[in-house]
């Protein structure tokens, strides 16, 4: 097709007036003709034929199979029960499921009599499962009209109430084929498409909208995924390839005194496995003479600290400065105390600066980095400050990135003439899907090995209505000399009413553990720095038996005699920060419990959250429940949303499907690193197209 075609405005297409055409760019963003193409039906009705079982596809169509039940059960799990069916036909076996009305349905299926079933199928362990299937005796479904296999396309009320309706659809994706005459320019190239079976693009667009029948359309979808996840990762692959090409960095060739003898002499436990691995791959980076961009995942307690001094002592052996900046004072004063505390013996220079740090001193670390004397900082955001000079920064370490915006970190870079090496750690696992498709351009390591001996920590839901056994269990647990955090949520917009449902709780908790058995911190953000630090640090010293707390403690906090983590309205946090609460726990030799409260009215989102910190404490998992419930733009934050605009391709189910796009599009820059080959000429003329399209490239590094 002449490329010109697909640029056409909506506008002129036969059967969408400026009316239709204005809804359609509001809606769904369809502004050209290419974007229409563009938009898929997001499932497909098909009553044109039957499925024998062994001809399913993992294509999450419709289908209709013929067969009979040959056995119902009930199957306990953690979400309560759910009924299945063994359905048979003489092919094969799968699964029927029901998540509700039970009882019912159980008293109405006819086991080994015939049934037309209808539905979605999943995959899953190896079986095909259909849930919740429309069933009629075959005897019945005779006396029924069959109607052609139909695309169905996303709508919106909007979209519906102007008349948009599928049928429309249908018939100008027909009218855009006509015009086209079906010919699309294909962005593969042809070794590709040959190794991997791929249908030529023309053919794929088209049973995407017009499917011919279930294989076609698998391989039309599987075409389109492929296509779409490929550009991405070739783009944010070329991207890291350009900055390790253009971006020079300081090579950290030399294994010194300082690493060599911490390693040696003051290390306080084995590494894990993962952790040597992690150090491995960021020494390889440093010695590598390009800048280094990693992203360091690992979930709470993993032990990244460990890592993250290691890198230092890393930059300081080979002449350099580092430092280290953390989102909260806490954290940074905490990672100050115990990063001194473990490098005592090596003489170097560790200082802290946070807002709070009085201007006398402030002077003196603007001196000594200057000059060069002061070897490592550690500090909050003030460490971006203007004044803030080091006379030859190599490493910076940014803690819990989730919580610094892109701005700040590029930021940090333009305080020397080369960038530093950068390391980004964050607890909050991004299921690696989603890093892979986010930070593609940042190489990622991850500690996925918790140190030996850590116990799981007992997660539990409890309502309001049994606060009373819950603080009698809590009075045993200090009793047995161990300390408690019980927290608060605090959320932007109702600050006031939380202030207030936090104070009535300090009182109430106060009444029921009074001094001067019990003693009691107590941390949120309206209070002055040094009188959080003064309240923080008796908690620490263990001088106070419970902290009350708003989210301030969320990240980093290390206080390994404390042993219970109560989370008052759990339902109001989203996951990954329940799971950095409870991480907040669990770090001594004690068993450790994570108490969540609520009310009795939960909406099923927040059941569901419940119960994933319930059943599993396991990050990764957590963060793709997570994903599957928010979508990706939401677990990123605001600034990111929106990010991964995918057409076709979905981030969570099309993972294999990611996996090998990632993989060829790595071969083939591997082979072709310029895109100067004669075969790649379509991959060159593809990407510059998309370059010029500002996509997603340029919000995420
Ligand atoms: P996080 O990854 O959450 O920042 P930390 O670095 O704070 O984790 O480590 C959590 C705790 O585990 C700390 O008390 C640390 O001393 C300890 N730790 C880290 N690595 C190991 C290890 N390999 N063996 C035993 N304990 C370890
Ligand atoms: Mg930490």
């Amino acid at each position: 097709m002449n490329p010109s075609l697909l640029q056409t405005p909506i506008d002129y297409l036969k059967g969408i007036g400026p009316n239709r055409a204005d809804i359609l760019r509001k809606e769904i963003g369809v502004h050209t003709y290419g974007d229409l193409l563009n938009f898929f039906p997001n499932r497909y009705l098909d009553k044109t034929r039957f499925y024998k079982i062994n001809q399913l596809q993992r294509n999450s169509a419709e289908v209709q199979v013929v067969g009979k039940i040959v056995n119902i059960r009930t199957v306990e799990q953690k979400r309560g029960k759910r009924l299945v069916a063994d359905f048979i036909d003489d092919t094969g076996k799968m699964e029927l499921v029901w998540f509700r009305g039970h009882k019912w349905i159980r008293e109405n299926l006819k086991v080994n009599t015939p049934y037309v079933i209808f539905g979605k199928t999943n995959w899953y362990n190896g079986i095909f499962s259909m849930p919740h299937p429309e069933m009629e005796l075959v005897e019945e479904y005779k006396k029924n009209l069959r109607t052609a296999m139909q695309p169905v396309y996303p709508s919106t009320e909007k979209l519906a109430k102007s008349g948009i309706t599928n049928r429309v659809f249908s018939k100008c994706m027909q009218q855009l084929f006509i015009e086209s005459g079906g010919k699309f320019y294909d962005p593969l190239p042809a070794d590709l498409r040959e190794e991997l079976h791929l249908l030529p693009r023309a053919e794929a667009i088209f049973n995407a909208h017009f499917p011919k029948n279930q294989e076609l359309l698998a391989k039309a979808q599987f075409r389109l995924k492929f296509e779409e996840l490929f550009y991405i990762q070739l783009q944010l692959l070329m991207k890291n390839l350009l900055r390790k090409k253009k971006i020079k960095g300081f090579p950290f060739d030399e294994v010194g005194k300082n690493f060599s003898e911490f390693y040696e002499k003051h290390l306080p436990f084995e590494l894990t496995n993962a952790q040597k691995r992690v150090i491995k791959e960021i020494r390889q980076d440093l010695g590598s003479g390009a800048q280094m961009n990693r992203l360091l995942q690992g979930d709470v307690g993993s032990g990244k600290t460990i890592v993250a001094l290691m890198s230092v002592l890393l930059a300081l052996d080979n002449g350099f400065q580092a430092c280290l900046m953390a989102p909260t004072e806490i954290l940074a004063t905490q990672h100050y105390n115990g990063i001194c505390e473990l490098v005592e013996n090596l003489g170097i220079s560790v200082r802290l600066l946070t807002g709070s740090t009085k201007t006398a001193e402030r002077k003196e670390i603007h001196e000594a980095l200057r000059n060069g004397e002061l070897h490592l900082l550690i500090g909050t955001h003030a460490l971006l400050e203007d004044k803030v000079q080091f006379k030859n920064l190599g490493l910076a370490i940014i803690d819990e990135q989730h919580r610094f915006g892109v701005a700040q970190r590029a930021r940090l870079w333009k305080k020397n003439h080369l960038p530093p090496h950068v390391l980004v750690m964050t607890a909050t696992p991004i299921p690696r899907t989603l890093a892979m498709s986010l930070y593609g351009d940042l190489d990622v390591s991850v500690i996925d090995e918790l140190p030996p001996g850590r116990k799981d920590i007992k997660t539990v839901h409890r309502y309001d209505t049994n606060r009373l056994k819950v603080f009698a269990f809590l009075k045993d647990e200090i009793k047995k000399g161990r300390q408690v955090y019980i927290v608060y949520p605090l959320i932007q917009e109702s600050e006031k009413m939380d202030y207030k449902d936090l104070m009535d709780g300090y009182e109430s908790i106060a009444r029921e553990f009074p001094m001067p058995n019990y003693q009691i911190s107590i941390v949120h953000g309206q209070m002055k720095p040094a009188d959080k630090d003064y309240e923080m640090d008796r908690f620490v010293r263990g001088e106070t038996q419970i902290m009350v707390a708003t989210t301030v403690i969320e990240v980093g906090v290390n206080v390994p005699n404390a042993s219970v983590m109560i989370i008052e309205s759990a339902e109001r946090f989203g996951l990954s920060q329940l799971h950095q609460l409870r991480g907040r726990v669990g770090r001594g030799a004690e068993q450790s419990y994570c108490i969540l409260m609520t009310g009795h009215k939960l909406s099923a989102d927040s059941k569901t959250r419940l119960e994933t910190m319930v059943s599993t404490g396991d990050g990764f998992e957590i963060a793709e429940v997570d994903l599957k419930l928010r979508g990706p733009g939401d677990l990123m934050g605001t600034q990111q949303s929106g990010v991964l605009n995918l057409k076709i391709a979905d981030i969570v189910k099309d993972n294999d499907i990611l996996k090998t796009a990632r993989y060829h599009a790595l071969q083939l820059l591997k082979e072709d690193p310029n895109l100067e080959l004669e075969k790649n000429k379509v991959v060159r003329f593809t990407y510059s197209q998309l370059v010029k399209k500002k996509n997603i490239w340029n919000y995420i590094s």
